[in-house]
Parts: C-alpha cells; sequence; structure tokens
C-alpha cells in the first residue's frame, strides 16, 4: 500500500521564555540550569547589554567577553574558549544576534558548556544545532546537539534598538528559513505550519518595524517569527539559496543578511516549477501575491538592499560564484544547473525584480 502523508520528525529539545521585560528571567533561568558562574557573551557595539545581564547575574556571572564578531573567525573562538576554561565558567549567556550567539556555539562544541541564548536580531540561530567557523578564510558549517541552546530568552524590548537597516534584512533571513523549509527534503506538517507562519508575521510586521521604530507590537510580532523560523532552519535541511548565500559570504565577504534578502526572489524563482505545493503556501502568507515576486517587493518596501552589485560584489566574480555553488552535489527541488544558476547570480547582481 502507498501511504500519501509520510515523514520523519524529530523535535529539538529547547525552553523558550517569550515575554516583553523576559530578560528580568535571566537569573532565575540560570539557576534552573544549574549553572552557577556565567560567561556572558557579545559584540564591542552591545557591551552594555552584556554588562547589563551580568549585574543581573551578580554573583553567577563569571565575566564579559565583548569579542564576538560576525562569521565566528577561529582565533575569536579559540581566545573565548581560552577565557571560559580560565574562568571556570560552567554556562555561556549570549546576548546579542547571529555573530554572538555563533560565538556560545563555537565554545559550547569543545567544552559542551550550555549556552542561554538572548537574541537581539530576527536571524534565528538561537533555535539550531548548526554552528560555523572560520579558518583560513573559509567558513565551516555543521549540527551537533551540544550547541543547541538549552533556554533561549526572547524579549522584545531588546530589538527597539534595532536600526531598520540591520532589522529589516535580518527579518528576511528569518523569511529565508522559512521558504526554503516548505521544499525541504525532509519537510515535515509541522515544520511547515510553522514556516508559514513564519512568512506571514514577518511580512507583515517588517513593513511596520522599520517605519514605526517605536512599535512594541510589531517587534514583537517579527520577533515571534523569528523564533518559528529559526525552529525551520534547525529542523530540516535547507537547498540553493542557503547554499548561494553560503558561497557568496564566504568566498566574496559579503554582508550575511543583505546576501539572504537580495538572493531569496531569485531562488525562490529558481524553484518555482518544481515546488509548487511550497509556492503555494509562501504566496498565501504574502496574501496571495506571487511567491517571488511578492518577496521582492517586501525587500523594496522595507528599504533593504535588492542587487549584488550594492552590496559589493563584482560582476567578474559572478562566473567563479556559479561554478563554487554548484561544484559539489546537494539537495534542491530543482537540479542545479550551471548555466541557470549563472542566470540567477545576473539577475540578483542587477537587482531585477523576478517575473
Ligand atoms: P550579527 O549578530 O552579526 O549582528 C549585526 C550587528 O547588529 C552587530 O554589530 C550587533 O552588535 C548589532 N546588533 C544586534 N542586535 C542589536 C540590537 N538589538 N540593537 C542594536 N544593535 C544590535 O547579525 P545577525 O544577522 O544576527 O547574525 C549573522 C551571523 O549569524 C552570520 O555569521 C550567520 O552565518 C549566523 N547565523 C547562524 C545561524 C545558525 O543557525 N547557525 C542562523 C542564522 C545566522
Amino acid at each position: 500500500m502507498r501511504w500519501v502523508r509520510t515523514f520523519v520528525y524529530s523535535s529539538l529539545p529547547s525552553r523558550v521564555v517569550f515575554r516583553a521585560g523576559a530578560l528580568d528571567d535571566v537569573a532565575a533561568e540560570i539557576e534552573r540550569l544549574g549553572a552557577r558562574r556565567a560567561l556572558v557573551l557579545c559584540t564591542p557595539e552591545q557591551r552594555a547589554s552584556a554588562e547589563d545581564v551580568s549585574r543581573r547575574l551578580g554573583a553567577r556571572s563569571a565575566g564579559v567577553y565583548d569579542k564576538a564578531v560576525m562569521h565566528v573567525p577561529i582565533e575569536t573562538a579559540e581566545a573565548a574558549r581560552k577565557m571560559a576554561k580560565s574562568l571556570n565558567a560552567d554556562c555561556c549567556v549570549a546576548i546579542g544576534g547571529g555573530s554572538t550567539i555563533g560565538l556560545g556555539k563555537a565554545i559550547a562544541l569543545t567544552s559542551e558548556l550550555p549556552i542561554l541564548a538572548i537574541p537581539t536580531t530576527f536571524a534565528g540561530s538561537e533555535m539550531t544545532p548548526i554552528y560555523g567557523i572560520t579558518a583560513d578564510g573559509q567558513k565551516k558549517t555543521g549540527r551537533d546537539p551540544r550547541v543547541l541552546p538549552k533556554t533561549v530568552i526572547y524579549d522584545p524590548l531588546l530589538t527597539m534598538t534595532l536600526p531598520a537597516k540591520i532589522a529589516g534584512p535580518s527579518g528576511m533571513n528569518a523569511i529565508a528559513h522559512c521558504v526554503e523549509a516548505l521544499y525541504a527534503q525532509d519537510a515535515n506538517p509541522i515544520t511547515s505550519l510553522m514556516a508559514e507562519e513564519g512568512i506571514r508575521a514577518l511580512a507583515s510586521s517588517l513593513p511596520v518595524v522599520v517605519s514605526e521604530p517605536d512599535n512594541i507590537d510589531a517587534r514583537a510580532e517579527a520577533l515571534y517569527a523569528a523564533w518559528l523560523a529559526g525552529a525551520c532552519l534547525g529542523h530540516v535541511g535547507m537547498a540553493i539559496h542557503h547554499k548561494l548565500c553560503h558561497t557568496l559570504g564566504g568566498s566574496y565577504n559579503l554582508p550575511h543578511a543583505e546576501t539572504h534578502t537580495i538572493i531569496l526572489p531569485h531562488a525562490v524563482r529558481y524553484n518555482r516549477d518544481a515546488a509548487p505545493v511550497a509556492m503555494r503556501r509562501i504566496s498565501r502568507a504574502l496574501d496571495g501575491v506571487e511567491a517571488a515576486a511578492g518577496l521582492y517587493d517586501l525587500a523594496q518596501k522595507i528599504g533593504a538592499p535588492l542587487a549584488l552589485r550594492d552590496i559589493g560584489m563584482k560582476a567578474q566574480a559572478l562566473d567563479e560564484a556559479a561554478r563554487l555553488a554548484t561544484q559539489y552535489p546537494y539537495y534542491n527541488p530543482r537540479p542545479l544547473e550551471y548555466a541557470s544558476i549563472r542566470q540567477l547570480l545576473q539577475n540578483a547582481w542587477e537587482g531585477i525584480r523576478p517575473g
């Protein structure tokens, strides 16, 4: 007999506390983890937030490490690991975006220290067992259950300082996780529900986040969607969109969230005919607009960059980028063809609205 509905679903264990003002719970949540000496991680720009966390933890704070940067260079990871060891830390608190949470993951990978994540962007890393470390100019990623944060505190108040030019692309990065979850090789009904709801909530809240920076309800809606998006990324495999962004970010040092924003409509257009059910769900979440064009229009509406040439990609590198993105086989609903991927990159470079 042939069963129509067939899937595997493995849930990932993490505790989520979501509330405006939830940062007040940080000491109680550390205690709940059974930890006594937390190393607080942040970027140099978010030092004040990390010090606030450290103050709230009182005697349970072991110190602050404020050197998190994009893509987790191995030197930073090793310095942070050393500091965690020398301070005898028994857990890490990562307050910030994907870069800071990524640093926490690099520490957890070798030490198994539990992570309490307090995300302040919409990137979604806090919900995934995926880590990335950059060595010799190459970012290597992997999945390991040890790096999945044990507890996540979502406090929409912490996103109020996120400027529109970071908030918009960060939200589009989250939408990309939802989009690719809908046509993932291991897609399942639960992540698909989260994915469609994530796109809907982000598409409706992001324009308000950027046009009314003080609107806490819109920020809360976007952060809720970021949680859903992160869970999608954590639960199922991604495809061509994430592969292309990884290649472009890693090989040409393009900014992460902006690259996702620009590539997404074109990757969706590439897969349009091979993933009709996913396209219908994306379109439904965008109020009925065609999926690829709707995502392009959303990026335009929130004032995000639309062309690779505007974020530092050189036209001469497009051939090589297309080659790098197609040299090893990986799952995608539509087979990878060099000429079509090269055209996709050309369209993204020029910032053309997918027809
Ligand atoms: P980011 O963490 O690099 O942050 C960007 C900048 O915004 C930083 O200067 C940061 O200090 C600042 N910032 C963050 N929150 C702020 C706030 N509320 N107010 C003011 N400034 C704030 O950016 P990101 O897009 O969140 O993360 C990108 C990185 O995360 C990439 O390296 C990407 O590969 C990684 N990532 C990993 C996963 C995963 O599952 N492993 C998922 C998504 C992203």
